[in-house]
């Protein structure tokens, strides 16, 4: 079968082809069994023979990316049942309370997330004023920090301590 090979070859396969199908056809129709597997077209042997690149056309089935699908629709009332149920409705939640000191809303058990955002900007501020005074993190003396606000002198026992003057009045919420 060594003539296949070259440009008619894959000619030479097509028609091969064509006149088995013919055949199995013609003996269908005649009610007569087709001889297999004697004359059964067979691909893979044909396509070693005929590796030359006239006969290397994809087939359309080739070019399908097969994958799983389902085999029957939902009806709606079990797509309905799916996405109301009960455990993937949003949940009442009892753990509301009111912040003392500010009054905004929070979860019980949790900071409040107004009066945390106030202490951590006046934080910033704090840092920000060390920065001016000290000129980086790296010269930071190692001794205790105290805060003094307008108006404020320093204690007695603040003696050797760093100070840091803010030029505004001490927060309600910012103990010495
Ligand atoms: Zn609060």
């Amino acid at each position: 079968m060594a003539m296949s090979a070259g440009p008619g070859g894959g000619v030479f396969s097509l028609l091969l082809r064509c006149f088995l199908r013919a055949e199995q056809n013609l003996l269908r129709a005649l009610g007569v069994q087709p001889l297999h597997p004697a004359l059964a077209p067979v691909s893979c042997p044909l396509k070693e023979l005929d590796d030359d690149a006239s006969n290397n056309v994809p087939s359309f089935l080739d070019s399908i990316f097969w994958m799983a699908a389902p085999k029957s629709r939902r009806t709606i009332e079990v797509n309905r049942c799916r996405r109301r149920n009960p455990n993937k409705l949003i949940k009442v939640k009892n753990n509301i309370d009111t912040c003392p000191a500010c009054g905004h809303l929070k979860l019980k058990h949790i900071l409040c997330g107004y009066c945390y955002e106030k202490v951590r900007h006046e934080t910033h501020l704090i840092r920000r004023e060390i920065e001016a005074v000290e000129g980086g993190p790296f010269k930071a003396p190692t001794v205790e920090t105290v805060i003094l606000y307008e108006g404020e002198k320093p204690h007695p026992e603040d003696e050797g301590k760093r100070i840091i003057e803010r030029k505004r009045k001490r927060p309600s919420w910012f103990s010495y």
